[in-house]
């Protein structure tokens, strides 16, 4: 008896919270807001793209030197996270960021913030991002498109972002 035909296509979907960083200029995008904007429409054209917060523009820190235009998106994928991972770095790549010091300038830089799955680690991959819940750059995007997101069973982002506000000492 013939076997029962199996799809070779994976059809499971899985939801990804995306950080974007930029805070060096792009021989075509232009400055680092334009190279954010840039990835944003790659990102539409290679995944399915739900929701995309507006560009914010935050002070380098660790002695970058120039200013950081970040962003997030949700996007939609069937690729598992070290997948993603993996056509991420290809982006950031495609786009002239070569591997260098870790907080140097750099023309692209994204992150896989969250995803639908909790909790993930491995090796080379810690989701969510390590330092989502302390960072306003990373925060704060992601919680602007889905504030009601409650990432690997914690607060929502809404609340994180509140209690991230709190915990900052007054200038
Ligand atoms: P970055 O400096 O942001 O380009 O990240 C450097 C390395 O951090 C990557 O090559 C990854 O192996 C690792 N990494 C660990 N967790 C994450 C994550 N959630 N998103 C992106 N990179 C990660």
């Amino acid at each position: 008896m013939a076997k029962p035909y199996r799809a070779a296509v994976r059809q499971d979907k899985h939801l990804y919270g995306i950080g974007i960083g930029s805070n060096r200029r792009h021989v075509r995008h232009g400055l680092p807001q334009g190279v954010v904007e840039a990835a944003i429409a790659r990102l539409e054209g290679d995944f399915g793209l739900f929701d995309a917060s507006s560009i914010v523009l935050n002070r380098a820190f660790g002695g970058a030197g120039r200013d950081f235009a970040n962003a997030a998106v949700i996007l939609e994928s069937e690729l598992e996270p070290r997948e993603m991972l993996a056509a991420l770095k290809i982006l950031e790549y495609e786009f002239g960021r070569r591997p260098g010091k870790r907080w140097g300038p750099r023309v692209l830089d994204l992150d896989i913030l969250a995803w639908d799955g909790g909790a993930y680690h491995d090796r080379h991959l810690t989701v969510p991002h390590p330092a989502l819940f302390d960072r306003e750059t990373a925060l704060l995007p992601l919680a602007q498109i889905a504030p009601h997101w409650r990432v690997a069973n914690g607060p929502t982002l809404a609340q994180a972002a509140d209690f991230l506000r709190r915990r900052k000492p007054k200038a």
